[in-house]
């Protein structure tokens, strides 16, 4: 079975990694180079109770990935020979004042009745396990299995994976995809014609521009994060810090990684004085002792944004057309329950998330 993956970013990635093998020849189209764009800007959190507004579909999709992560890091680490610095940092999310403090209260409430790990900490605690914490935070929530991955590692390695696993890339833009008597035949890729007995649609925020795949943009569109990374010795702190939007990750190497904004701004990918000015304000509120580091870089990414914040994974409007994609702000934490859910519909196995929350169609006439 010849199966055609548009876009070499984090998703369609691994999802070629999942299915190369006896029986299927995978090729993935990509018009750059792959990884360059999300999934390389991404700060590599694997958080989802960090990230949990409530217990829902996102949670259980987010929850399974995790559990997936050691594994996966294990296995593309010795498939590639490369590291993808899986650390097991631990989260810890910031209140300032005693308003936050009473949330996060709720917060670790639900998130124990479910049967998480999750721990209020009043604000010495907070002090006593990370000391450069702001002296401001009067108590945090802290999620000891929220872990990290380097994402430009990660992408280094899986790239490398599905190369020594027979994936093949082509570079190219996918114009469009090609349909007969209600099936998707393949992709027309620069004016040319390429057969695929299954068509993956995996092109981030890019999904809704390709003709024949019927993803409004009203509905997935990209949403920019800008970020900065500042180099200090060592790191200042170990925990994964957020407070609002704001976040610190801190590498091993003493680079820490500080985020973001979440801005409807089209496909623009410029770093703002505001934007920069936004992230820096909030992560040396977090840790002052980044007011002393040494600013390494910053970029901006898109994130492929859905109007419910819920992935768009499943089979597609037509025949032969599978989609992955709109994973916004959690594609490196859903790469893997991502790609084995992909295998097991490929495989016409029942897969072992329902997949209705995500319905690809779920916006538009077709509803499938
Ligand atoms: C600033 C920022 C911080 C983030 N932090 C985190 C985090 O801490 N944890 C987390 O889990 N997630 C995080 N994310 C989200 C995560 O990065 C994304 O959800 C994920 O990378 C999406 O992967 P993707 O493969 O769908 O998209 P992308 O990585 O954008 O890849 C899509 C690829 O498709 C290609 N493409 C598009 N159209 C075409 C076409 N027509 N033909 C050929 N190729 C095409 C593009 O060139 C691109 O390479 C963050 C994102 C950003 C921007």
């Amino acid at each position: 079975m010849k199966i055609v993956i548009i876009g070499g970013g984090v998703m369609g990635t691994a999802i070629a990694h999942e299915l190369a093998g006896p029986g299927f020849e995978v090729v993935i189209l990509e018009r750059a180079i792959p990884g360059a764009e999300a999934s390389t800007a991404a700060a590599g959190m694997l958080a989802p109770q960090l990230e949990a507004q409530a217990p829902g579909p996102m949670l259980e999709l987010s929850m399974r990935s995790r559990g997936l992560y050691p594994a996966w890091a294990r296995s593309l680490s010795a498939e590639s020979g490369l590291d993808v610095a899986y650390l097991e940092s631990g989260a810890l999310q910031l209140a300032y004042t005693e308003a936050q403090a009473h949330d996060l209260d709720a917060l670790v409430a639900w998130q124990q009745a479910m049967g998480l790990r999750a721990t209020l900490l009043a604000g010495p605690e907070v002090c006593a396990l990370e000391p450069n914490v702001s002296p401001e935070v009067v108590a945090a929530a802290h999620f000891p299995d929220d872990h990290q991955v380097d994402p430009k590692k990660l992408m280094k390695a899986l790239s490398a994976a599905v190369a020594r696993k027979g994936v093949s890339f082509r570079t190219g833009y996918a114009r469009r995809l090609l349909e007969e008597n209600g099936s998707v035949t393949g992709v027309d890729l620069d004016g040319e014609s390429l057969h695929a007995d299954l068509t993956i649609v995996a092109a981030g925020s890019w999904s809704s521009l390709l003709p024949g795949a019927a993803i409004d943009p009203k509905h997935l569109k990209p949403a920019r994060g800008q970020m900065i990374e500042l180099a200090l010795r060592l790191p200042p702190v170990k925990h994964l810090l957020k407070s609002g939007l704001g976040y610190v990750v801190p590498r091993s190497d003493g680079h820490v990684i500080c985020g973001t904004t979440v801005e409807l701004a089209g496909y623009d990918k410029r770093v703002t004085a505001e934007g920069l000015a936004t992230v820096l304000a909030q992560a040396m509120r977090a840790c002052p002792m980044l007011k002393d580091a040494t600013v390494i870089d910053s970029w901006a990414g898109l994130r492929p944004w859905t109007e419910d914040s819920l992935p768009l994974l499943g089979v597609g409007h037509l025949k032969n057309l599978v989609i992955a994609s709109g994973h916004h702000r959690n594609g490196i934490l859903l790469a893997p329950i991502t790609a084995k859910l992909v295998g097991q519909l490929v495989r016409g196995e029942r897969t072992s998330v329902d997949l209705t929350p995500f319905r690809p169609g779920r916006f538009s006439s077709f509803g499938g």
